[in-house]
């Protein structure tokens, strides 16, 4: 398997355009150690010819050019065979309006993120032109999937919420958010980039597979509270905190382990600060756009 971080920043990215806390402006005026990061996507192929995509960042564009694998081989074509969404909030798939030119598309969702997605949306009906256009696959947590011959995806349950968009249009249910397992050539990826509360089947997964990413949002439950960027603490955002994550995940039994949508205001992506410290004695790294793996 072969894994590409096209993306690694959570919503708004690094630096992020109305942001200016003091991570934001360190990394725009260089006086930070911290390397700037777009929205969180990754790709993935188990032969190198086929790609997936997990999630679709609305830098969808920059994010393909930036790695020659993803280009197209004819006058019109892509190799990318199917997007995998883990949650219905804008940062993981307004990219999808992005891939319009009349390229048919392979989405794989839950029946909740796709229902979000394509009603209450008429901006959604630049990818429904013409008949098959966009097709929807449909993740059901608990079973696995064939993306494409020797590439499989087990999609399971997060504790999640509804997207802040449709809070008071959608009710609440189990099938939110997503994280994947994917499996090809005896090697597997576990993939919980939005988590709210750590889980036995996650914990499960993530002893299992060779690769996980994880949910690097915040750092700390009143970040945003604190640096006057936000009123919410990150429970309410859905995000269960690094520093009350790392215990367990300094267990997880995977070798490769990453965070990966990270906020601006986490202090992890100072290469110099105490909390990157921490997190690198329990054997986890922060995941940076154009970081590869081969499996
Ligand atoms: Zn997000
Ligand atoms: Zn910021």
């Amino acid at each position: 398997m072969w894994i590409r971080v096209l993306g690694a920043a959570a919503g708004g990215g690094f630096p992020q355009w109305n942001c200016g806390c003091p991570q934001c402006r360190g990394v725009r005026e260089g006086t930070l150690r911290a390397q700037p990061r777009t929205q969180e996507c990754v790709a993935i192929s188990s032969d190198g010819d086929g790609w997936f995509l997990l999630n679709a960042s609305p830098e969808i564009r920059a994010q393909i050019e930036s790695f020659p694998p993803l280009h197209p081989r004819a006058p019109r074509d892509t190799p990318i065979r199917g997007v995998l969404l883990t949650n219905g909030d804008l940062d993981h798939w307004l990219g999808l309006l992005s891939l319009r030119e009349s390229q048919p598309l392979t989405v794989w969702a839950t029946e909740t993120v796709r229902a979000g997605i394509v009603e209450h949306n008429a901006a959604y009906r630049t990818l429904a032109r013409f008949d098959g256009q966009c097709v929807w696959r449909r993740l059901r947590p608990g079973r696995s999937d064939q993306l494409m011959p020797g590439l499989t995806v087990e999609a399971i349950a997060v504790p999640g919420k509804p997207p802040l968009h449709l809070a008071r249009l959608l009710a609440v249910g189990d099938e939110h958010t997503v994280g994947f397992v994917l499996r090809a050539n005896g090697k597997s990826l576990a993939y919980f980039s939005s988590v709210a509360s750590l889980t036995a089947p996650i914990r499960d997964a993530l002893d299992a597979v060779d690769v996980a990413f994880f949910d690097g949002t915040f750092w700390s439950s009143d970040e945003l509270i604190r640096l006057g960027v936000g009123d919410k603490r990150s429970e309410e955002m859905a995000h269960i905190p690094v520093q009350e994550s790392l215990p367990s995940l300094a267990r997880a039994r995977c070798a490769q382990r990453f965070f990966i949508h990270i906020n601006n205001t986490n202090p992890i992506l100072r290469d110099d600060s105490d909390e990157r410290a921490s997190i690198s004695s329990a054997k986890w790294q922060v995941a940076r756009d154009g970081l590869e793996i081969h499996l």
